[in-house]
Parts: C-alpha cells; sequence; structure tokens
C-alpha cells in the first residue's frame, strides 16, 4: 500500500527544485498531483507527463501564488479538475538578497509577496474543501534562516519566520477540524536557487553541516511525504527542520 494512495495534492511552485522533488515522490506514494508555476511552461509540462508515468492525474496550472484572486481561481480550477484537495504543499518561493543599507522596497515587498503572502493566499481557499471534507494536511515551506536569521536575507528570513508563526496558528485555528498544518525547515538544499550562490560559499556551506553535504530535493519532499501521509496524523503545528544537522 503506497503512503498517499488516492489522495489529491497541490503543490506550488514545482516546476523545479524541491517542489518538483516533491511531486515526484508524492506520484510515487500514489497521490494525484495538481502543481503551479510561473514562467517556466515547458518544465512544468515535461513535469505533468513524468507524473502521469507514475499512473496518477497530473495537471500543471500557471499561477502566481502572491496574487490573492489568482489563487482563488486555481483552487477552484482544481476542485472542478479533482473534486477536493487532500494535502496543500505551500512551496513557491523567491530570493531577492541584499543587505538592509542596501535593499530596495521593491525587493522586500517581492520576496513578503511571493514567500508569506502567498501562503495566506492559498491556504484561506484551499480551507474550504478541507472543512467540508474535515480532514487535510497543510505544508509550509520554511527554512532555516526563518529560525536563525541570516545577514543579506533579512527580507527572506523575515518571510520565512512569518511562515512558522502562521503554520502555528492555522494549526490552533483548525485543528478540531481534524486539518493539520505543519512547516518544513529546510538548511542548505542544492537547487536553481542556490546554483546562483559563488562555488566558495556552496563549498562552506557543505563544510558547515554536520553530515557534510547539501540536502536533495529528494531529502525534503521524504519529510513532506510522512507529513501529507497518515503516519503524521498525530502531529500539527511542528515545525520540521531538514538541514542535515545544520542547525544543531
Ligand atoms: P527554485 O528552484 O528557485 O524553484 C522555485 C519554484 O517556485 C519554481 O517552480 C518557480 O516557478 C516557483 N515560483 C516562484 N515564485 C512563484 C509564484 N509567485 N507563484 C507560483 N510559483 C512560483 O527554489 P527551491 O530551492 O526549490 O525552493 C523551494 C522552496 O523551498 C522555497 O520556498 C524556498 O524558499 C524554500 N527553501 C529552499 C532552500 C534551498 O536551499 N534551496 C532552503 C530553505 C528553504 P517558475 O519555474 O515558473 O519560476
Amino acid at each position: 500500500m503506497k503512503l498517499l494512495e488516492g489522495k489529491i495534492a497541490l503543490i506550488t511552485g514545482a516546476s523545479r527544485g524541491i517542489g518538483r522533488g516533491i511531486a515526484l515522490k508524492f506520484a510515487e506514494q500514489g497521490a494525484n498531483i495538481a502543481f503551479t508555476y510561473l514562467s517556466s511552461v515547458e518544465k512544468a509540462q515535461e513535469l505533468e507527463k513524468e507524473l502521469e508515468a507514475y499512473g496518477i492525474k497530473a495537471k500543471g496550472y500557471c499561477s502566481d501564488a502572491a496574487d490573492y484572486k489568482a489563487s482563488e481561481e486555481l483552487v477552484n480550477a482544481v476542485i472542478a479538475d479533482f473534486g477536493t484537495i487532500d494535502v496543500l504543499v505551500n512551496n513557491a518561493g523567491i530570493t531577492r538578497d541584499n543587505l538592509l543599507m542596501r535593499m530596495s522596497e521593491q525587493q522586500w515587498d517581492e520576496v513578503m509577496n511571493a514567500n508569506l503572502k502567498s501562503i495566506f493566499n492559498v491556504t484561506k481557499s484551499v480551507q474550504k474543501p478541507m472543512l467540508k471534507q474535515r480532514k487535510g494536511s497543510i505544508i509550509n515551506m520554511s527554512s532555516v534562516v526563518g529560525i536563525k536569521g541570516n545577514a543579506g536575507q533579512s527580507n527572506y528570513a523575515a518571510s520565512k519566520a512569518g511562515i512558522i508563526g502562521f503554520t502555528k496558528s492555522i494549526a490552533l485555528e483548525l485543528g478540531s477540524r481534524n486539518i493539520r498544518c505543519n512547516a518544513i525547515a529546510p538548511g542548505f538544499i542544492e537547487t536553481e536557487m542556490t546554483a546562483a550562490l559563488d562555488a566558495k560559499v556552496v563549498e562552506g556551506w557543505r563544510n558547515g553541516v554536520p553530515l557534510k553535504r547539501g540536502g536533495t530535493a529528494e531529502d525534503v519532499a521524504n519529510a513532506a511525504v510522512f507529513l501529507a501521509s497518515d503516519m503524521s496524523s498525530y502531529i500539527t503545528g511542528q515545525v520540521i527542520n531538514v538541514c542535515g544537522g545544520m542547525l544543531t
């Protein structure tokens, strides 16, 4: 028996990186997958085909998670196509790194909207079908940076810390309806987001991790499978660090 057999999952930002890894792991475990992307049309089409090869239903939607109305329309479209939503993974996120001295208002706002407001937008719409069926699992992608801070990432760290407060509040609000809400805080996961970093910085980070390697999208996806599945049915309001011991 697969861990997510027959469940319907909506994953934001799955055309690349961690979101893509989660979509593939979920499909392997029998979930039907609705996923979003913003600009990577070809990658999204390729992913749709890869997911369907697992014998599940999969569909990609071009939708900006930072846009409230678009998120409402997205959730309505997913419900029309799939019937309901059992699992929501709020994964879409961006970085616009800069020291505070040089950070523009635009860099602050873009990160807040894509990383934090997006989670409000999509969760608010998804709670309706979850309340109706009296079950659901919401997984929000935070970061170890949201727990410990990082110089040059005050906008990103603030958005990721905000996600943790939101996660715990929603767990308290919706627990009585059997809707769980947890966060994952990845450490240094090697994706396109981190490929933009200086090679020396990356090597330094790898050496600083107790497990002596960067994480993979699959490492994060495995934690997401656990939180999406009934294996974690008594776990809500928690943050799981997937960081190779970085935050220890
Ligand atoms: P990534 O490789 O840059 O991929 C980001 C994904 O999000 C892409 O699919 C992108 O779509 C999508 N996206 C961006 N803005 C969006 C929006 N407004 N609406 C809908 N989709 C949007 O990033 P990643 O490294 O996989 O990171 C995924 C999540 O994990 C993020 O929330 C990130 O903050 C978090 N995280 C990552 C690390 C790490 O080390 N990589 C560590 C901690 C936390 P397009 O392809 O169409 O642009």
